[in-house]
């Protein structure tokens, strides 16, 4: 006999992180989202925020509306706020609209990217309430132009989104991000007197400050790492992330060729690199 499929959905796709905040994953694993983007529910009432809806996938509607009546007692949640429009984020509005009807979604507005939505524009220094819970709104671009973190002021906590994550370290690609900006945001996050780290993939981060400084580390690390590849004559994006990527498995080289691009933009723009053409046509680096 065939029970419904959200029976065997394993707990661990909906876990509560504290008295209001609830994650509920988005059913969507994989090399680059890692065991699914965390959604995020908030509040204490029965007018839970929503943040990021994951990537639209077919079973995530019925398993937040199972997770709305269990801990909060509704049906749906009062609105959707996004971290940042990368599909893994903003990619299930369109089926949350479907099985929820218009609910509204808020974000920082990047029209390339906002796949055609009506969305309604927020920006750094906005505040969000709703029963238990209040959120101001923080721009931290990097690894997106767009990218928004909330904080929530009861618990000095922050949603990172994909700025920083439970495992791991992010990408920094080439359309959109900025690994200056990301820096920037980084220390930012930083300065925060913070408890803890709702990720956007990934464990909760209950050393924050730990995880802040050793992600920014990493960054410079890497940096020093491309800057001592140039000094001995590697020159290229490729030769570079196969020098210095060397726990990296091949399949995820795209991803560090742009980490390692944006790291190139970021020092061409403090005049310490320069991007030359050779005689194939290829961009080699060298330093300045
Ligand atoms: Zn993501």
């Amino acid at each position: 006999m065939r029970r419904s499929l959200s029976r065997f959905i394993p707990s661990t796709d909906v876990e509560r992180w504290s008295e209001r905040v609830v994650v509920v994953r988005g059913l969507n694993p994989g090399p680059f989202t890692g065991p699914g983007t965390n959604t995020y529910l908030v509040g204490t009432g029965r007018d839970p925020i929503l943040i990021d809806t994951g990537s639209g996938i077919s079973a995530y509607p019925e398993l937040l509306r199972e997770t709305l009546r269990s801990e909060f007692g509704c049906d749906a949640p009062s609105q959707i706020l996004i971290t940042h429009a990368h599909p893994d984020h903003l990619g299930g509005v369109r089926s949350l609209w479907e099985n929820f009807g218009p609910l509204e979604v808020a974000k920082r507005p990047w029209p390339a990217r906002d796949q055609g939505h009506a969305l309604n524009p927020i920006d750094e220094g906005a505040s969000i309430q709703v029963d238990g819970a209040s959120l101001t709104v923080l721009h931290c671009p990097g690894h997106a132009e767009d990218h928004l973190c909330f904080l929530l002021e009861e618990e000095q906590a922050v949603f990172t989104g994909d700025n920083v994550l439970g495992y791991g370290t992010t990408v920094i690609p080439i359309q959109g991000g900025d690994m200056g900006d990301y820096l920037r945001s980084l220390e930012r996050l930083r300065k925060l007197s913070l408890h803890r780290i709702y990720p956007g993939h990934g464990p909760l981060v209950d050393d924050p400050h730990a995880r802040l400084d050793a992600y920014i580390q990493h960054r410079l690390e890497r940096e020093s790492q491309i800057l001592d590849a140039l000094a001995a004559g590697v020159a290229s994006v490729l030769q570079i992330v196969e020098r210095i990527y060397i726990d990296v498995d091949r399949s995820l080289y795209g991803a560090a060729s742009q980490s390692v691009l944006s790291h190139l933009r970021k020092l061409r723009a403090e005049n310490r690199v320069a991007p030359m053409l050779d005689s194939g046509g290829e961009t080699q680096w060298r330093l300045l």
